[in-house]
């Protein structure tokens, strides 16, 4: 057993035993009867060794954790054009949040929020039928865990499909001011059905790889991205991907992240580490509560925050 197994059992141990877990997403039906009790931490070092503890093969709704791979998607189809849909700066909303693409005249602050994603999911779907891009998304998640039973929890999609209002008002006022070419009915389903896929920690944290190591997977050489392309999704992934809990989480745990409403974080340490944590229920910020813990004392025992020990 290695250093970083001991931590990793450790921390899962003492998050089992906490009594303060949050509260699970309500405004998913579907989510809503999620058990609050699950937790599970996967660590992924730089030699492909993997450290694993509670619930680590659960599978749960990855819901805003997509939008990374979307991003990187997006990117890969049309470059740093995607910037002109899109911004990257952090929002201090909340990830719902309506009232910035007023007066940002429909440009979203950035791919992590809901608009921001739903405009480059958009960009995904240009071109193809939405069957189509939710095919390439679904490939790409498993080429980077190499396992093809990723697959959409399509109970959740369908339970997104009928309550997500607030996502249909934002992708409606986007189509307003000309940032999405597609049907919104189309971009909408996508992006229901990509925040949709269900994935374990140990299969998040193997996605995820090629944002700790410049880029590719350290492991197999397939180079996923440039080394410079990782490191700017990183940042963004630092500065937005909590939402408006992105300052909490860099202050605390110090690792580019990015969380989902069903409970699951990614984390990179950068050169180290892939990092998923996952416990369902949620801060008032929509941010796993447990994760966030975990993801806290993992980086502080292992000295792994970007900023220093
Ligand atoms: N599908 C969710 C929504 O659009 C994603 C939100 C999240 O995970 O933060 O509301």
């Amino acid at each position: 057993m290695t250093e970083l197994d001991r931590i990793v059992q450790e921390i899962a141990d003492e998050m089992a035993a906490r009594s303060d877990r949050g509260t699970v997403a309500h405004y998913i039906p579907e989510l809503a009867k999620v058990d609050p009790a699950g937790f599970g931490l996967v660590v992924i070092d730089a030699d492909g060794h993997i450290a694993a503890a509670g619930d680590a093969d659960t599978a749960f709704s990855i819901q805003s954790i997509s939008k990374v791979f979307t991003l990187t998607l997006a990117l890969g189809k049309i470059g740093d054009r995607l910037w002109q849909r899109v911004g990257r700066e952090p929002s201090g909303s909340p990830f719902n949040s309506i009232v910035q693409l007023e007066f940002e005249r429909g440009i979203p602050r950035n791919p992590f929020i809901n608009a921001g994603a739903i405009a480059v999911t958009d960009v995904i779907l240009s071109g193809h039928q939405p069957r189509e891009a939710l095919g390439e998304i679904l490939r790409f998640m498993r080429f980077l865990t190499d396992d093809p039973s990723i697959a959409i929890d399509e109970a959740v999609a369908a339970s997104e499909q009928r309550t997500g209002f607030r996502n249909a008002a934002l992708a409606n006022y986007m189509k307003s001011f000309g940032v999405l070419d597609n049907p919104v009915d189309y971009t909408l389903g996508v992006y229901f059905h990509h925040c949709a896929i269900a994935m374990s920690c140990r299969q998040l944290a193997l996605a995820g790889r090629y944002l700790a190591h410049c880029g590719r997977n350290p492991v197999t050489g397939h180079s996923v991205v440039s080394p410079g392309r990782a490191r700017r999704i990183n940042a963004v992934m630092l500065t937005c991907g909590h939402y408006d809990g992105s300052g909490e989480f860099a202050y605390r745990v110090g690792l580019p992240g990015k969380s989902g409403v069903g409970g699951g974080v990614l984390a990179i340490a950068p050169g180290k580490a892939s990092i998923a944590a996952w416990s369902p229920g949620l801060d008032a910020s929509g941010n796993s509560h447990l994760g966030r813990v975990a993801l806290e004392a993992l980086s502080k025992r292992m000295g792994w925050s970007i900023f220093g020990v």
